[in-house]
């Protein structure tokens, strides 16, 4: 796996592919810096080499040009967070930027316009990825957020650098993380997987299953489980014609020697409210009216156990409705448990979809190993699926 510390790039030109896609307010103010902060380390790498640096990025859904979606709005920040003052050019493409680029010195750092001003740019345009691949002697991908994506800067453009390609520091880590849970981690091995249904996980699990010693199932996807088993779960969140394949996940998870753990009792409400009120119930004899929304007291002690015992842990999706605060005691309880086993000694990785907006709002972004940064990019990695972004360069 080649990243940039395999390159010199004094005098040199490096074409960095960066998610600079971040959340702006209605003034045009950055309100969350993590992803340019992210791309930090490579960028000061290649310019103490002597490099220089062409940042290349998408920002939103724009439909042609649209001033709103310019990348001119976060300059002023990343020249802050980066410490030196960057460069904007009002195009991607074209005679511009060539001038732009062309002046470009070493410790020099421009940014282009936002790429999908182009709808060359997300149809993985060859000519496009060919015009990009001009302003760079080294192409570098620093972007997990899009490596699942074949666009022309992701993907396509690699192909004009066959011996000057490599990762960043960013994606080489996510990299490394997901390797060590999918490939290498230490044993026993146990996923954590919640959030609301069966459906958006199957792929997942299925994939999992061939790589973890345990597997815990919590949040909204319990209830499928429970009621395939013939369990009466009430009013809870249950998609009926997933229950066959429940049954079927249990059973290869048998053959495979995965042990399942599923909640045995749950926080039930008699509302999907904040103020409803609430019992604790078995899993299984939910009664008509409630609706089970957190795990149970007894099931977190099962989780506990599980989670300390464990190597390697991977998180992904929440175990309950943690958004209401009476719901989110079972989520709050799991990122404590994978607290106390990271500092054991355990490597934990969380994750894919709304993972990361979980474990941001209750402050366990510095207590487990590594927090992904893209999370459509984990969940396909965690699916099995070979992301285009990192075949790239690996080809
Ligand atoms: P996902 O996007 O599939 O990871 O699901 C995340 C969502 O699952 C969160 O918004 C949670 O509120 C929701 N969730 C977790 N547990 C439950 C539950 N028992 N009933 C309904 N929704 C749930």
């Amino acid at each position: 796996m080649k990243t940039i510390d395999d390159f010199n790039f004094e005098n040199k030109k490096a074409l960095i592919r960066v998610d600079f896609n971040v959340p702006l307010d209605a003034e045009f103010n950055v309100t969350d810096t993590t992803r340019i902060e992210a791309a930090k380390p490579t960028i000061v790498k290649i310019l103490e080499d002597g490099g220089s640096v062409v940042l290349m990025s998408h920002l939103g859904r724009p439909k042609g040009f649209q001033d709103e979606f310019s990348l001119k709005h976060i300059v002023a920040k990343a020249s802050e967070i980066l410490g030196v003052e960057v460069k904007f050019v009002e195009d991607c493409i074209g005679e511009k930027v060539e001038a732009a680029v062309a002046d470009l010195k070493p410790g020099e750092v421009l940014i282009l316009e936002n790429l999908r001003f182009y709808g060359e740019e997300t149809k993985g345009d060859e000519a496009f990825s060919e015009k990009l691949s001009k302003f760079g002697d080294i192409y570098v991908n620093d972007a997990f957020g899009t490596a699942h994506r074949a666009h022309a800067s992701t993907t396509i453009v690699a192909k004009f650098f066959p011996e000057a390609k490599c990762f960043g520091y960013l994606l080489a880590k996510e990299i490394e993380a997901i390797d060590k849970v999918m490939a290498s981690g230490e044993k026993p091995i146990t996923a954590i997987l919640g959030g609301s249904k069966v459906s958006s996980k199957i792929t997942i699990i299925e994939n999992i299953l061939d790589k973890v010693d345990n597997l815990i199932i919590g949040g909204g996807m319990t209830y499928t489980f429970v009621k395939a088993q013939g369990g009466t779960v009430g009013n809870s969140i249950c998609e009926d014609d997933k229950k066959e394949l429940a049954l079927d996940i249990l059973k290869q998870a048998e053959a495979k020697g995965v042990k399942i753990y599923l909640p045995v009792d749950v926080i039930a409400a008699d509302d999907f409210k904040k103020d409803a009120n609430t019992q604790v119930t078995p899993v299984n004899a939910i009664p008509d009216g409630w609706e089970g929304l957190d795990a149970g007291p007894e099931t977190l002690e099962i989780f506990k156990k599980v989670i300390l015992e464990s190597k390697t842990i991977l998180w992904n999706g929440p175990v309950g409705v943690f958004e209401m605060e009476t719901f989110a005691k079972g989520t709050i309880s799991v990122g404590n448990f994978i607290d106390e086993s990271t500092k054991n000694g355990a490597f934990s990785l969380v994750g894919g979809g709304d993972s990361v907006a979980a474990v941001k709002q209750f402050g366990f972004e510095d207590k487990v190993s590594y927090v992904s940064t893209g999370g459509g990019a984990m969940l396909e990695s965690l699916e099995g699926k070979k992301l285009p972004g990192i075949a790239a360069i690996l080809a």
